[in-house]
């Protein structure tokens, strides 16, 4: 679609309205393109007046919206920018005739609306009224953010000063997943590369630690990512595992994770050591029980592994485990994802998330143009998990959205009362640091106030993440800075959270 402005350059924030609002579309500017939408601002006294008009596929639509901006500019920039937004989601309503499911909400943290609404004193209910009729939500979703920012804020309350998030990162897997994008190496290909990156992450580790209780910081909640984590040996996980405990505080930390996501990287001594250690949490990601789906995404283990994988982590003794889904993968139906969300049930895991296929760009899907469900079958496949999910206890507790996402829904963290995982909310809601060790990690900086948020990014690929270690050497002086700075100096703001992989 062209895209055509006029008055203002909100350029990154329309074209992300198109994208979640009409995912098939990609923004143009000096190509012609059939349909097209001319933003325009103007001012009519103190009142901003923002009107799009679209034409899209033969048919037309046409948005206004107008308001007195107030508070800070800041603020102002912001209610512009939302005007603008919500006059061109009320011209793609009625020219594509959309109802989506988060309304005109193009975020990645639809609950942000929520734990607003209930920071000015409205009730869950209320913050949910607020979501379907001033943002067009439907009911279920606005449900959904109401209950994750519910959540949010009690977590919120929680946190003491200090207090951080530890992530370290191994960016190796077995095979490489059809709908992944991530930097990941197939171990088969890149087994040579594991023991050098392991020594430059551990000297990370050791110096990041010092850093940390140089400044004061303790860490609230570990979780060890990638990747696939549990494709390192039993030994070099025991000396990853020994690296950490020895150069991070760890006494008031609540809760460690470590992802084994690929089921037939367990193994009982693997999980041995992680107990030894005292992970109190892993990861299992089925991410379907199909065998043909299984397939087709190239995860070379079947949905028996998956079985084996969760009797040998509950025979260790894991108070929490997670299984993770994604509803429309290639290959998948209504039916075959019902059968794998209830297989996930019966085996009795305590967090189970629902992910919904998000078409990246780099992945096996899109380049080689995989068949993938129809946003209809998606649809119905959440709205199976969504109450029977309920119905077995679970209530959801974060939420997040990608771009390109199947029929624009959402990924959804579910658990049992008590088994939320504390890093997902911290890195989803922005409630504290994120401290990322190792390659492909972002370390996020959160400080107090709106805008405090500064990110650093590791370098991607192992290869250049152990050639350069000058590169940890700067992050990790970015993050003395951000806490040593007494002043009020302003930092921009965030762009994100560090992306779920698996
Ligand atoms: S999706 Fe996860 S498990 Fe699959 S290749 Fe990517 S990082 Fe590895």
């Amino acid at each position: 679609m062209r895209l055509i402005f006029e008055g203002h350059r909100e350029v990154y924030a329309l074209e992300q309205t198109l994208l979640a609002l009409l995912p098939e579309e990609r923004p143009v500017y000096e190509e012609e393109d059939p349909s097209w939408a001319k933003i325009s601002l103007s001012y009519s006294g103190d009142r901003a007046v923002a009107v799009t008009e679209m034409s899209y596929r033969g048919e037309t639509g046409r948005g206004e919206c107008a308001r007195v901006l107030t508070g800070t500019d800041y603020e102002k920039e912001g209610q512009r920018r939302r005007l603008l937004q919500m006059s061109f989601f009320k011209a793609a309503q009625q020219a594509a005739r959309i109802a989506p499911p988060w309304g005109s909400l193009t975020g990645v943290r639809p609950d942000k609306v929520a734990v607003a609404a209930m920071d000015r004193g409205e009730t869950p209910e209320e913050a949910q009224r607020t979501l379907e009729e001033d943002y067009f939500v439907t009911p279920r979703r606005a449900r959904l953010a109401a209950e994750t920012a519910t959540v949010t804020r009690r977590v919120r309350e929680d946190l003491r000063p200090g207090g951080i998030a530890l992530y370290v990162g191994i960016p190796f897997c077995p095979t490489r997943c059809a709908y992944c994008s991530f930097v990941s190496s197939s171990v088969e290909k890149s087994f040579h590369l594991v023991e050098p990156y392991l020594t430059v992450l551990k000297t990370e580790i050791a110096s990041a630690g010092k850093l940390c209780r140089e400044l004061g910081l303790h860490v609230r909640a570990f979780y060890m990512g990638g990747g696939t984590p549990t494709t390192l040996t039993a030994e070099q996980m025991d000396e990853l595992l020994t690296a950490l405990t020895d150069s991070f505080d760890f006494a008031a930390c609540g809760e460690y994770t470590v992802e084994a996501g690929r089921p037939d990287t367990v193994t009982p001594s693997k999980l041995r050591v992680l107990k030894r250690h005292g992970i109190t949490r892993i990861s299992v990601n089925p991410q379907t029980m199909e065998d043909r789906v299984l397939e087709a995404i190239g995860r070379r283990h079947t949905a028996s592994q998956v079985l084996s994988a969760m009797e040998q982590a509950a025979a260790a003794g894991f108070d929490h485990i997670n299984m993770d889904l994604i509803a429309g993968l290639p290959e998948d139906d209504p039916e075959g994802f019902r059968r794998s969300l209830d297989t996930c049930l019966q085996l009795g895991a305590d967090n189970i998330t629902v992910h919904t296929l998000s078409l990246k760009k780099g992945s096996r899907i899109t380049l080689e143009g995989l068949r993938i469900p129809s946003a209809e079958a998606v649809g119905e496949m959440l709205d199976y998990a969504d109450p029977t999910l309920r119905a077995f206890g679970y209530g959801p507790y974060y939420l997040y959205r990608q771009k390109y996402m199947s029929g624009s829904f959402e990924n959804v963290g579910w658990c049992k009362p008590d088994g939320e995982n504390l890093y997902n909310i911290y890195i989803m809601s922005e409630l504290c640091s994120i401290l990322s060790c190792g390659a492909g990690g972002s370390t996020k900086m959160v400080g107090d106030g709106p805008g405090r948020i500064r990110r650093v990014f590791n370098l991607k690929y192992p290869v250049e993440y152990t050639s350069r270690p000058g590169k940890i050497e700067e992050n990790q002086a970015a993050f003395a800075a951000f806490y040593q700075r007494t002043d009020d100096e302003p930092s921009s703001p965030a762009s994100g959270p560090n992306e779920k992989r698996d």
